[in-house]
């Protein structure tokens, strides 16, 4: 049974009781892990402040020697992590190659940044003076992890937090934990002891201590509104630096000008890639009156024609949903949906033709309009909601009428429209023709109720750093501006 690595050393902690993994794609029990407790959290951040001090010390240049030893050791054992990956969390084989490659050039990519500058020489008010600004890390980072991206949303927090000179207790989700655990045998060994800890358990138990704890000043979260909402509340009073990746309701819209198979084939992969569990998911499409029927057509035949099963199946486009709860709400929401209007072209239930794991149908719903939570709630699942817009004004308006704020999508030719629409949409990331493609030195994050931190770029190593503002008068005689006046 894996256990917790907490201070270099592998251990069941305090853990009384293990948490059961279940592959969704079979409902078999792929391991179980210790339930972790408070006192787990404790040990964790306690090896994590013992090693800070000498890592923070560690020069710049062997910190990313060791952040490209942990990207080496990831590519060595790509196969096994994208497989494991698989099989806790159930998407497509494929799409978790991409979460490894996502993964591991993360921390390439901030082992560079971590030793390229760390801070800035400002001009002082007299010459015989020196002022500089100093980004110092905070010292322990609590990186607190959801299930449906495992590796790369640690990777997102992890990497530019070790590049900063943090270290890290890592709390994966309580139903994806075992990649997690083997990339820290395989990829963090080498690192010195309580650089990197990992506990695993629920996140009121073992998380939230790491929340509250007083040596722990600085949380990254990713995960549902409501979880950011509990943890700030906690934190507030005590000051500390969050760094929150929420929830989402992304909008697409297809101009009138985009050709239907482009806007279909697009639509169908932002809104489906992992079975729609994304933060990013196209959750809600406007597409102009002039197409929608034709539209609405052509994406319901090509949604029908995607394979869904087990994800290690090369055939498979679509894997199962995480849990039986996930599942229900997408149906829920689609329930309520047909019972304000709308109509289902394909879809709307849970898949047929299995006898285990967690499937559901992708779906396309038709006549969708705000008054639907599913136009209005994070659904999380594989529902393709359309509604139908008259000019692009209404279509901005549309895209910002939600509480939520992570990414829009808008497929066009036309610039003018382009323009309008990342100039008056309000959301962290706008992608035109090209939904959901990420670049590492592109923050990423949202505004609004999504929370405003960023990962990636430079932004994301920011994050992890505090500013210092050093004025240093190097004479140091008698000013004649200090008493007596
Ligand atoms: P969740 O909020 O239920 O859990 C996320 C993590 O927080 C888990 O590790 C969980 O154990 C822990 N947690 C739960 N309660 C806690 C508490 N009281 N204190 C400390 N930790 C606690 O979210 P989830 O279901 O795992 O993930 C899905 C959600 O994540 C969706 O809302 C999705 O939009 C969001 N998400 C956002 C982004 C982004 O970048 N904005 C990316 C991926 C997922």
């Amino acid at each position: 049974m894996p256990e917790m690595y907490i201070a270099g050393r592998w251990t069941a902690g305090s853990a009384s009781e293990h948490i059961n993994i279940i592959d969704p794609a079979t409902e078999e029990v792929l391991a179980s892990v210790p339930r972790g407790t408070s006192a787990d959290a404790q040990a964790a951040v306690a090896a994590a402040k013992d090693a800070f001090d000498d890592w923070r010390r560690t020069s710049a240049n062997e910190r990313a020697d060791m952040l490209h030893e942990a990207a080496n050791l990831m590519r060595e054992h790509f196969d096994e992590l994208a497989t494991l990956l698989t099989r806790e969390e159930g998407k497509p084989y494929s799409e978790n190659e991409e979460e490894m490659e996502w993964t591991l050039n993360t921390f390439h990519y901030y082992a560079e940044l971590g030793r390229h500058e760390i801070g800035s020489v400002i001009p002082p008010g007299d010459p015989a003076q020196f002022n500089f600004v100093i980004r110092e890390p905070y010292g322990v980072a609590a990186c607190i992890i959801p299930w449906n991206y495992p590796l790369l949303l640690l990777a997102w927090k992890v990497a530019p937090a070790l590049a900063a000179g943090n270290t890290v207790v890592i709390k994966p989700s309580e139903l994806t934990p075992l990649a997690t655990l083997r990339l820290a045998e395989l990829a963090f060994a080498h690192l010195p002891p309580g650089v990197v800890n990992v506990v695993t358990g629920f996140g009121p138990e073992v998380g939230e201590p790491l929340v509250r704890h007083p040596d722990v000043p600085v949380i990254a979260f990713t995960g549902s509104v409501a979880t950011g909402q509990r943890i700030a509340s906690i934190a507030a009073p005590m000051m500390k630096k969050l760094h929150l990746e929420l929830g989402g309701k992304d909008p697409m819209v297809i101009a009138p000008d985009m050709e239907i198979e482009t806007a279909v084939s697009a639509l169908a992969y932002a809104a489906l890639l992992n079975a729609g569990q994304v933060c990013t998911s196209t959750e809600r499409v406007y597409v102009h009156q002039s197409q929608y029927a034709a539209f609405s057509e052509e994406l319901a035949s090509f949604v029908s024609s995607l394979r869904l099963g087990n994800g290690l199946d090369e055939n498979v486009d679509i894997g199962p949903m995480i849990e039986d709860r996930f599942r229900d709400k997408v149906a829920g929401h689609i329930a309520e949906a047909v019972s304000r209007g709308a109509r289902v072209l394909v879809g709307g239930g849970n898949a047929t033709g299995f006898d285990r794991g967690y499937f559901f149908q992708p779906t396309v719903l038709i006549d969708a309009n705000h008054s639907m939570k599913i136009m209005r709630e994070e659904t999380f699942g594989p529902a393709i909601p359309l509604m139908p817009y008259r000019d692009f004004d209404e279509a901005i308006r549309l895209c910002n009428d939600s509480a939520l704020g992570l990414g829009a999508t808008l497929m066009s030719h036309d610039a003018r429209l382009v323009k309008r629409f990342f100039e008056n949409v309000k959301a962290g990331t706008i992608w035109i023709n090209d939904p959901l493609t990420d670049n590492y030195a592109g923050p990423f994050g949202g505004m609004k109720m999504t929370g405003g931190g960023r990962e990636l770029g430079q932004a994301g190593f920011d994050e992890f750093t505090e500013i210092k503002h050093v004025h240093w008068d190097i004479e140091g005689g008698i000013k004649d501006y200090w008493f007596p006046y």
